[in-house]
């Protein structure tokens, strides 16, 4: 059973954000609470309804190749159908090539519904949506009238192709070749792995965006260009003319996301649209995964949402040994017992701040893009790391504690829960794995948005000085967390060498998201008196908060506590 969280949405959105306000404050005529309300009703419905019940044959019968075409799940064609005649694919599309046109947050909780009910599926249009966004943005108008209103609709999907088996993490050791014919058309050849969605026929053509090398460019990822690569070559009417020459050579099998075809694709002097200027391919991909890495966070926490909703039913139902509150009562649902209670207020506060974290930054991310706001741009890189990280490293132990707090049953496959482990496990490996994202946040973005993050930590002592008067416990442990990772940030600032900050990276990623989960949660305590969300701010603020202490600690041993101090190890 899943339900859509409707109100725990409307509560960040309205109460925590005020989102309205903020839209409105800068005269951004997208936003409008009426709409949100309907769009929430409608997928929530259809994520409940429709898409939830195809979860398990997502799982059950894997994506698999036969005489050269992929057979899938039957059940995913009138969901994939169904998500794309709502509009929920191009639901942020630019109206100009049959978007909606709706910012990004909407998105964001659309996106959360449906990767909830089934992520396996919601991987595909997820896919698309980056697509849609790098073309908006790269590609010439000849390009966009062709394909954009086709990937709007979900009449054609996107995928991205970047790993080649010598290229995962190191992008720019890519080896597909392209070149330019003398009639100035591109083609493409080489061979690309573990493609998303990469072949299907879900939808009449599938456009690949993709990474590859001109003759004679520069090493590395300065020598890179990015092209569109669609199965079926269109006319400039999108009819399509003639099948390409791309080939899927076989389907990965994988630990989960079975409903998703994973393929390995060979191109053969296919035909290729250039997008944006030859060797800039880099940062035009760039748009793409940022977009993808808000999405891949969004999909961890789904399944952080999935896996408590799960296990609160599961641990009101199961009766097993006496209630210490009631020794009258000879057999108790779990729930009342203090270890199973832990472990779901831990599972319901992380959900809480992964999709806070979720929407702060495509908040940050669509005021940024209305206002061309560069200190908002800033926050926006600067957040998409840590939420690409902290969200799918959470899916993941959520999932975990699910399985524990469901005992076997946890175990067994019949309970699905197995299932929410297998499928998010992958989240923090793709789209950069979250080691990466980590090295990029204490690298790239403390580098040029240290700022941003000394502001943090500014917001939240103004919080700490309000929230003193009414829970004067609780400041002194957000004001202990505050000045652990202050100190930790002064000394990564400080660091020259990459590594010593690299060695702390994934620990001092961890901790501030913690921060910012205690600013989210301090300004909840501050917003509202729901019982249920001063309760789990309460919870959160005394038992995981001080998890920041540690982390921030171990974040400034330095490298030579991987490197000199453990030599003799391996
Ligand atoms: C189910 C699935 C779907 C996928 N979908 C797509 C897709 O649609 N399109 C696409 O292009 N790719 C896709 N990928 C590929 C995915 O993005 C890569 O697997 C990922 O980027 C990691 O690359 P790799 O597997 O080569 O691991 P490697 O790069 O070999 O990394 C192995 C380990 O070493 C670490 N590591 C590597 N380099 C460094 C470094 N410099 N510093 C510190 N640590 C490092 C990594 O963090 C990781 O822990 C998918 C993968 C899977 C499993």
């Amino acid at each position: 059973m899943y339900r859509a969280p409707i109100n725990e949405i409307k509560f960040l959105f309205k109460d925590l954000f005020k989102m309205n306000d903020i839209f409105n404050s800068k005269d951004i005529n997208t936003f409008d609470e009426d709409i949100l309300d309907g769009i929430l009703e409608e997928v929530g419905k259809l994520s409940e309804n429709l898409i939830f019940p195809i979860n398990k044959d997502g799982d059950k019968y894997p994506a698999s190749l036969k005489d050269r075409e992929v057979i899938l799940p039957k059940s995913f064609y009138n969901a994939y159908k169904s998500i794309a005649e709502g509009g929920w694919i191009g639901i942020s599309g630019d109206t100009k090539y049959g978007g909606l046109g709706l910012p990004l947050v909407f998105n964001t909780c659309v996106n959360e519904l449906l990767s909830s009910a089934c992520l396996s599926l919601a991987l595909n249009p997820l896919m698309t949506q980056g697509q849609i966004e790098a073309l908006e943005i790269h590609a010439n108008e000849d390009i966009k009238k062709i394909f954009l209103p086709k990937l709007n609709s979900g009449e054609w999907c996107g995928t991205m192709n970047l790993t080649e088996p010598q290229a995962g993490s190191d992008v720019g050791a890519l080896r597909t070749a392209a070149k330019k014919d003398t009639d100035g058309d591109y083609k493409i050849d080489g061979q690309k792995i573990y493609i998303s969605w990469g072949d299907h026929s879900l939808s009449s053509n599938i456009c690949h965006l993709l990474l590859a090398r001109l003759p004679n460019s520069p090493t590395g990822t300065k020598g890179i260009s990015l092209f569109l690569v669609p199965k079926y070559i269109p006319d400039n009417d999108g009819n399509l003319i003639a099948r390409n020459t791309i080939n899927t050579l076989s389907l990965e099998q994988k630990m989960g996301l079975h409903g998703s075809p994973t393929a390995v694709l060979e191109y053969k002097n296919a035909k290729a649209w250039l997008i944006g200027e030859e060797n800039k391919g880099m940062k035009a991909m760039f748009t793409m995964m940022n977009n993808a890495r808000l999405g891949v966070a969004v999909q961890g926490l789904s399944q952080s949402e999935l896996a408590t909703q799960m296990a609160i039913e599961f641990a009101k139902n199961r009766r097993q040994g006496r209630n210490l509150n009631n020794p009258n009562e000879l057999t108790t649902s779990i729930i009342n017992h203090a270890d199973v209670r832990r472990n779901l207020l831990t599972m319901k506060s992380l959900t809480f701040v992964s999709r806070a974290l979720c929407f702060d930054t495509a908040l940050a991310i669509d005021i940024s893009k209305a206002t061309n706001d560069t200190l908002l741009k800033r926050k926006a890189s600067f957040l998409t790391p840590i939420a690409k990280s902290f969200c799918t490293e959470m899916g993941a132990k959520v999932a975990d504690l699910s399985i524990q707090v469901h005992g076997g049953m946890g175990y067994i496959e019949e309970t699905g829960i197995s299932q929410i482990y297998r499928d998010v496990r992958v989240t923090s490996i793709y789209e950069g794995t979250n080691g990466i994202q980590a090295m990029d946040f204490v690298g790239r973005k403390l580098g040029y948005s240290g700022d941003i993050a000394y502001s943090i930590l500014h917001e939240l002592e103004k919080n700490e000085d309000f929230i003193k008067l009414k829970y004067p416990e609780l400041s002194k442990k957000i004001n202990t967390a505050r000045i652990s990772i202050n100190k930790a940030l002064d000394w990564m600032i400080k660091q020259n060498d990459l590594n010593d900050r690299y060695s702390g990276a994934a620990s001092f990623l961890r901790a501030f998201a913690l921060i910012l989960g205690a600013n989210y949660m301090s300004k909840t305590l501050l917003t509202t008196n729901d019982k249920d969300k001063v309760e789990l701010a309460q919870f959160f603020l005394n038992n995981i908060l001080p998890f920041c202490n540690i982390e921030s600690s171990i974040s400034t041993l330095g490298k030579n506590n991987l490197y000199e101090n453990a030599n003799s190890v391996f």
